[in-house]
C-alpha cells in the first residue's frame, strides 16, 4: 500500500550509537532534516541501540552534540520527547516481541527451533547439490502450531521467522533516488525477525518502529538498499503502509575509495574542533549528492530548508572535496557580521586557547568605550571575558578578512593578550627594528601617542598622530611603520596598525614602545 500524498511528512534519522557521527551519517541527517523542513514535516531522531556490545551512552551523547552543533533540531526524539516514543530502541524491546508474536498468531511468522549446527549442515548440503537457493530451508515453517507453542512453553530456545508468502512476486522498491529496483522474492529466505536472545533483528525493529512512528519517507545510505525488500515484506505482514524510500549514494575520498579514516577527519566533532563553521559545514555536506540548480554553491540553511527535494539527489557517488569545504567555510566566515563573528568565532577560539582565562590580567582598552566586559557577547559567563563587546567587534572587523579557519584568529590576536612578556619575533626585530635610525621612530611614536588621552584612543586619532610623527621625522614611510609595528605588536604581520594599537590600549602601547627602545638603534 503506497503512502497517500496527503499525509504529513514524517522522517527519521536513526543512527546506531556504535561510534561517532561521521560525514556520511551527518549528510543523511541533514537530508532528513531538510526534507522535513521543506515539506512542513516532522523530523524524528531515533537511537538504534539494539546492538548492546557496540552501543554506548557516550556515543549517543556525542551524536546528540554533533546534531546540535550542526543546528539539526529534531521535533521528536531524545531530550525532546514526542507522541511516538520511546525513541531508544532498547526501550522498545517489548514492542518488537509483541509484534513478532502477533505475526505468529496471524500465521505470518513462525517459531523456529533449528540449531546453529542444523542450519550449517543444511547450508552445506544445499551447496553440495548446487541448489541456487542456499538460505533457510523452511524446516520449521510447516510445524504444527500447537506443537510449536508447546515447545516454546517448555522453554526450548526459538527464533521467530517471517513467512515470505509463496506467491509473492518480484519485489520492486520504488526508490526516489534510484528509480524502481527489482528483487526476486524467490531469493528471499524466511529471515529471522526475533532472535533466541530476545532481541529483534535490524530489519524487523526498523520496520516496527518506522510503522509505529508513521514514517512516510525513509532517507538513508544506499548500503541499506539491499535490506529494503526484506523490510517491505515486514511492512506487508504488519499491514502497514510502505513508506517512500530514498537511498543516497556513498561518499568517496579523493582516491575514489569509500570515505574512511584513511582519508583524514571523518567525524563531525573533528570538523567542529578544527574550527569549521557549522553553517558552512552543513552547506557543504548538503552538496555531496544534492544540488539546488547545479550552479549555486553557497546555500544557507534557510534556503536548504525551503528548497531541498529528493528529485535533485544524485544516485552517483559523491566525492569529498576538502578544498571546496574550506572555500565555503571561508566564505561563511567573511560574510558574518562583526557581532556574530565576535560571538561565534572569536570568543570561543580565544577561550579555547586559554587567552581569556579568568584571572588573567585584563590588558588593553577594556573599558575604553565605557562598558563592562562583553556582557552582550556572552550572557552566561560575562565575567570571564576580559574586554568589552566593542573591543571584540573591532577585533572581528580587522581579523575577518584575514582568516580562513577559525583557530587562525588565536595567533593573530595573541599579541593583544601578552602584557609585559610580549614575545618579540626575532626575525621581525632583526629586519625592522634592530636597524640604524629606528630609535628616533620609536621615540617619536612614543612621544606622539603619549599626547592622546584615553578618550582620544581610537584608530583614527592614532593613525593621524602617527602620520604627523612620520611627517616631522621626514623619513621613509615603510621603514617607520614597520619599526613601530614590530615595537608595538612584536611582529611584522599584525592586523592594521591603528586598530591594533587601539585594541592594545594606551597603557600597554606606551609601555611596549618604551620597552622596544632597547632593540632600536641610533
Ligand atoms: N541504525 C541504522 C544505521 O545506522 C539505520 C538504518 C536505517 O536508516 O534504516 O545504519
Amino acid at each position: 500500500m503506497p503512502q497517500s500524498k496527503t499525509q504529513p511528512v514524517r522522517v527519521r534519522f536513526a543512527p546506531s550509537p556504535t561510534g561517532k557521527l561521521h560525514i556520511g551519517g551527518a549528510r543523511t541527517a541533514i537530508y532528513n532534516w531538510a526534507f522535513a523542513r521543506a515539506n512542513n514535516g516532522v523530523f524524528i531522531l531515533r537511537i538504534d541501540d539494539t546492538d548492546p556490545t557496540r552501543s554506548t551512552d557516550e556515543n549517543t551523547q556525542v551524536i546528540l552534540r554533533a546534531m546540535r552543533w550542526m543546528g539539526l533540531n529534531w521535533d521528536e526524539g531524545p531530550e525532546v520527547g514526542g507522541d511516538y516514543g520511546p525513541y531508544w530502541q532498547t526501550e522498545r524491546l517489548s514492542l518488537y516481541r509483541e509484534a513478532a508474536l502477533r505475526l505468529v498468531a496471524q500465521d505470518k511468522s513462525y517459531f523456529c527451533f533449528c540449531t546453529a549446527e542444523k542450519l550449517e549442515a543444511d547450508r552445506k548440503a544445499a551447496q553440495q547439490r548446487h541448489d541456487p537457493f542456499q538460505g533457510y530451508q523452511r524446516t520449521c515453517r510447516s510445524l504444527d502450531k500447537a506443537a510449536a507453542q508447546a515447545r516454546v512453553d517448555a522453554g526450548e530456545p526459538y527464533t521467530i521467522r517471517i513467512k515470505v508468502p509463496e506467491d509473492r512476486g518480484d519485489l520492486i522498491v520504488h526508490d526516489a533516488v534510484h528509480g524502481d529496483v527489482r528483487f526476486n522474492a524467490k531469493e528471499l529466505d524466511d529471515f529471522i525477525l526475533f532472535r533466541s536472545d530476545g532481541t529483534p533483528t535490524y530489519n524487523f525493529a526498523t520496520v516496527v518502529d518506522d510503522a509505529a512512528m508513521h514514517i512516510t519517507h525513509v532517507i538513508r545510505g544506499d548500503d541499506h538498499l539491499s535490506n529494503t525488500p526484506r523490510q517491505i515484506i515486514v511492512y506487508e505482514a504488519l499491514g502497514a503502509p510502505v513508506p517512500t524510500f530514498a537511498h543516497i549514494s556513498m561518499i568517496l575520498g579523493a582516491d575514489g575509495k569509500k570515505l574512511s579514516k584513511r582519508h583524514g577527519a571523518t567525524s563531525v566533532e573533528q570538523y567542529r574542533d578544527a574550527g569549521y563553521d557549522p553553517e558552512a559545514f552543513i552547506n557543504y555536506l548538503a552538496l555531496l549528492g544534492w544540488a539546488l540548480d547545479g550552479e549555486t554553491t553557497i546555500i544557507p540553511r534557510d534556503v536548504l530548508a525551503a528548497k531541498f527535494s529528493l528529485d535533485h539527489v544524485s544516485k552517483n557517488p559523491a566525492t569529498f572535496d576538502q578544498a571546496k569545504l574550506d572555500w565555503i567555510n571561508a566564505s561563511y566566515l567573511a560574510e558574518k557580521t562583526d557581532e556574530a563573528y565576535a560571538r561565534e568565532v572569536l570568543v570561543p577560539q580565544l577561550r579555547a586557547a586559554g587567552l581569556e582565562e579568568a584571572g588573567g590580567d585584563p590588558v588593553g582598552s577594556a573599558s575604553n568605550d565605557g562598558t563592562s566586559p562583553a556582557d552582550a557577547i556572552d550572557d552566561d559567563d560575562a565575567a570571564a571575558l576580559l574586554h568589552s563587546t566593542a573591543w571584540y567587534e573591532l577585533l572581528a572587523a580587522i581579523l575577518k578578512p584575514r582568516v580562513k579557519l577559525a583557530p587562525e584568529v588565536v595567533d593573530k590576536a595573541r599579541f593583544l593578550y601578552e602584557s609585559t612578556d610580549l614575545l618579540y619575533d626575532q626575525k621581525s626585530v632583526d629586519k625592522n627594528l634592530a636597524k640604524p635610525g629606528t630609535l628616533a621612530f620609536v621615540q617619536g611614536a612614543l612621544d606622539g601617542l603619549r599626547q592622546l588621552d584615553d578618550a582620544q584612543w581610537t584608530a583614527q586619532h592614532i593613525d593621524e598622530k602617527l602620520a604627523q610623527v612620520l611627517e616631522a621625522l621626514e623619513t621613509n614611510k615603510r621603514k617607520f611603520y614597520a619599526a613601530v609595528r614590530v615595537a608595538v605588536c612584536g611582529n611584522q604581520v599584525s592586523p592594521p596598525l591603528g586598530e591594533s594599537i587601539e585594541l592594545l590600549g594606551r597603557e600597554l602601547t606606551l609601555a611596549r614602545l618604551a620597552q622596544a627602545r632597547q632593540y632600536a638603534q641610533e
